[in-house]
């Protein structure tokens, strides 16, 4: 049927007037609909934690929506304060959450963002990681893609990772660093913290914050010795030095041509990565203590650092993990997301979904799963020539199982009562309280 001007001028001032009787809330659904071709926008029905400890305490988000089968899976685990998220998450989001449209989750993110109108506190942000990584899963789930997909697909095939070698000793670490190696991985990072035992006046075990320098540059020197030139070579300081000694500590280490240093710094001394800057050339990285925007915009925004680590469910889960890393890519600073074991696959995976995505992507942190954790996560990321794959499965491509999570009750490894779930601090020789 042929359509005439004055017919389309008609129907579009209808359209119009149509428009402006509409409420704002039914327009925005018809939009959905429009953009969704017709796809039903599905809502929150019910939300769960479930807490598991497989060998760390883990909190799991589950997002179940009022379309059969449908549900999604989120990260929430906030390390050493666990018992707080499940209340966080059953009392406080899934009141207002029920019955939304899980098709928004920028919009559901900010809601659970200013509902509490005190911002940036780790469980909290925690909380809102995991009902967001649900969303996403959910998303994923609804339209058959893996998260990545939904983002603008891969710029590369898999992620580069580093391992940890332990040991007692500079020889003993070399040792553990060959048996990766020999297993395909090319880059391995070395912990600050061995040979720096001391005792206190207190009568306690300490750290000697001058002798864990020493020893770590002896690995160093070891480690370059023994090693084929192309192994990277990381450390984690694990901001135990002082603001000075970490200034030395980079400049000392510029001959062993780190790929990073992690952590020279704690989040109270940000203005010492102007003098690490000013005085040497190696690579730092920065950020898995960060929660708060105004922490990262700045080392990012003056190039202070190199690479970026935030634990991204801290931040506030894979949205805000997504706008670091387009930030950071805008001043050449890479990511190297914090991936340690008190957090589950699913937030791995989320991790992974960001290193094949940002094209600032630069080296991503791995720990191997042991069975319990791949018996309660079924589809953990697979580890190939020292490279993390992805898989092709709708969603982050991981499957609970609550009856294996069961068989590692929360809560259920020894923990010291005076600290319950607690950071190990530690003690200077002379008694002062330390990360
Ligand atoms: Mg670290």
């Amino acid at each position: 049927m042929k359509t005439g001007r004055r017919d389309f001028l008609q129907a579009s001032s209808l359209a119009s007037l149509a428009g402006l009787v509409m409420p704002i809330g039914l327009r925005a659904q018809e939009a959905a609909a429009r953009a969704t071709r017709g796809m039903p926008s599905p809502r929150i029905k019910d939300i769960t934690v479930i807490e598991t400890e497989p060998g760390r305490r883990l909190e799991v988000v589950k997002i179940l929506t009022d379309q059969d089968g449908l549900y999604g899976y989120g990260d929430a685990t906030a390390g050493f304060r666990d018992e707080l998220v499940k209340p966080a998450v059953e009392k406080y989001l899934k009141p207002m959450l029920l019955g939304q449209p899980t098709d928004r989750i920028e919009d559901l993110w900010h809601q659970c963002y200013y509902s509490s109108y005190y911002k940036n506190d780790t469980v909290l942000n925690s909380a809102i990681g995991g009902v967001d990584q649900a969303l996403w899963d959910i998303k994923g789930r609804q339209v058959g893609l893996p998260v990545y997909q939904l983002i603008g697909g891969k710029c590369r095939e898999a992620a580069q990772i580093y391992m940890h070698a332990g040991g007692t000793d500079p020889s003993a670490v070399v040792e553990n660093a060959k048996k990766l190696v020999a297993q395909g991985v090319r880059y391995i990072h070395v912990d600050m913290g061995q040979g720096a035992s001391v005792p206190t006046l207190g009568g306690q075990q300490g750290f000697d914050r001058e002798a864990a320098i020493r020893h770590m540059l002896k690995i160093f020197e070891t480690f370059r010795a023994e090693m084929p030139a192309e192994i990277g070579l990381g450390c984690d300081v694990h901001s135990k030095l002082d603001a000075q000694q970490a200034v030395q500590f980079c400049k000392d280490a510029e001959k062993f041509k780190l790929y990073f240093v992690e952590d020279p710094l704690s989040p109270e001394d940000l203005d010492y990565f102007r003098q690490i800057r000013q005085q040497c050339d190696t690579q730092i990285a920065m950020g898995e203590l960060f929660n708060n925007p105004h922490e990262w915009q700045i080392v990012i925004s003056e190039r202070l650092i190199d690479y970026i680590r935030c634990h991204v469910p801290h931040t506030g889960g894979f949205t805000q993990g997504r706008k670091i890393a387009v930030f950071a890519e805008q001043f050449g600073v890479k990511t190297a997301w914090h991936a340690p074991m008190d957090m589950s696959p699913i937030a791995h995976t989320a991790n992974l979904y960001l290193d094949l995505t940002s094209y600032n992507f630069g080296i991503q942190e791995y720990q191997e799963y042991t069975d319990p954790y791949r018996e309660v996560f079924q589809g953990c990321m697979e580890i190939k020539d020292g490279y993390a794959w992805a898989s092709d499965k709708p969603g982050w491509g991981i499957e609970v199982d609550e009856k294996a999570a069961a068989k590692f009750p929360f809560g259920s490894q020894p923990t010291d009562k005076t600290n319950p779930g607690g950071w190990r601090m530690s003690r200077l020789a002379d008694g002062t309280s330390i990360i």
